[in-house]
């Protein structure tokens, strides 16, 4: 048995799309998979495909949004593995009602923030103590080209025209936090990165993004398994870095 093997990971938003794809080729290493859901059903059934396909996986109940859903998620991983090597906070959303700062809907911003942002700083509050029990732990944020002010401020960027005050903003923030986490951590054996997926088909965009979802997925994963010489605190998509 490796230490690969002995690895908890937990990924949140992990019934479909991206954090699905970032759950399964986890797995795939060995490592013990907690497949975080807000839906029961959906997670239990995803649980019960990767299951099937060989892998140690067991789903976790977990709205990001809910304090008490979170604080209950992390009460069963103190009970059942007492430790955490790799937090993924993978769940997110747009809004319909999210738009350009002109006429977003405020409703629509709070409730994209509430999980993209605070629902990721619940859930890395919550798990930091079962993740400074590893023995080398990974925490992934997984943001997007359009949380980096920089390219926002090129309008030559690809996605220029794509001005969404919600989203685009929440990412932001969860830079902020890999940031300013990897900056307090930096002493200890735990690496906080984000990682862009890149603009990839889920139902997050209508099936819209040009990539496919192990496209998408990689630079999480990647990130997810770094060896212990890599570095922490930073942004890349599978190309590279990405600038804040
Ligand atoms: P997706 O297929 O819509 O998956 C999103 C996942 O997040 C679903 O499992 C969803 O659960 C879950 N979720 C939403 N709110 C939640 C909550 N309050 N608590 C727990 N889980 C919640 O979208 P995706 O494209 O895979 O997105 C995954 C991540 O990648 C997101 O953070 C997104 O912002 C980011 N991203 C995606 C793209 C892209 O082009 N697809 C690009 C850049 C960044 P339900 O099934 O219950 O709704």
């Amino acid at each position: 048995m490796t230490d690969t093997l002995k690895k908890i990971a937990l990924i949140t938003g992990a019934n479909k799309g991206i954090g699905f794809e970032v759950a399964r080729q986890i797995g795939r290493t060995g490592a013990t998979i907690l497949l975080g859901a807000r839906n029961t059903p959906a997670g239990e059934k995803a649980a019960a495909v990767l299951a099937s396909q060989g892998l140690t996986v067991r789903f976790i109940a977990i709205d990001v949004a809910d304090p008490d859903s979170v604080a209950a998620a992390a009460a069963a991983i103190t009970t059942e593995f007492g430790h955490l090597d790799i937090l993924v906070n993978n769940a997110g959303i747009t809004d319909p009602a999210d738009g350009p700062a002109p006429t977003a809907r405020l409703d629509a911003v709070e409730r994209i923030w509430r999980t993209n942002f605070l629902g990721a700083l619940a859930v890395t509050q919550a798990m930091l103590p079962l993740l400074r029990k590893a023995a080398s732990a990974r925490i992934v944020n997984v943001s997007s080209g359009l949380g980096s002010l920089a390219q926002n401020g090129d309008p030559n960027y690809s996605s220029a025209a794509t001005k969404l005050i919600g989203y685009s903003a929440s990412k932001v923030a969860l830079n902020m936090l890999t940031v300013q986490l990897a900056y307090l951590l930096r002493d200890t054996a735990i690496k906080v990165n984000s990682a862009d997926p890149g603009y990839t088909a889920t139902d997050l965009n209508g099936h819209r993004g040009p990539q496919t979802i192990p496209e998408g997925a990689a630079e999480a994963i990647r990130l997810a398994l770094l060896p212990d010489d890599s570095p922490t605190g930073t942004y890349s998509d599978s190309k590279g870095i990405v600038p804040w």
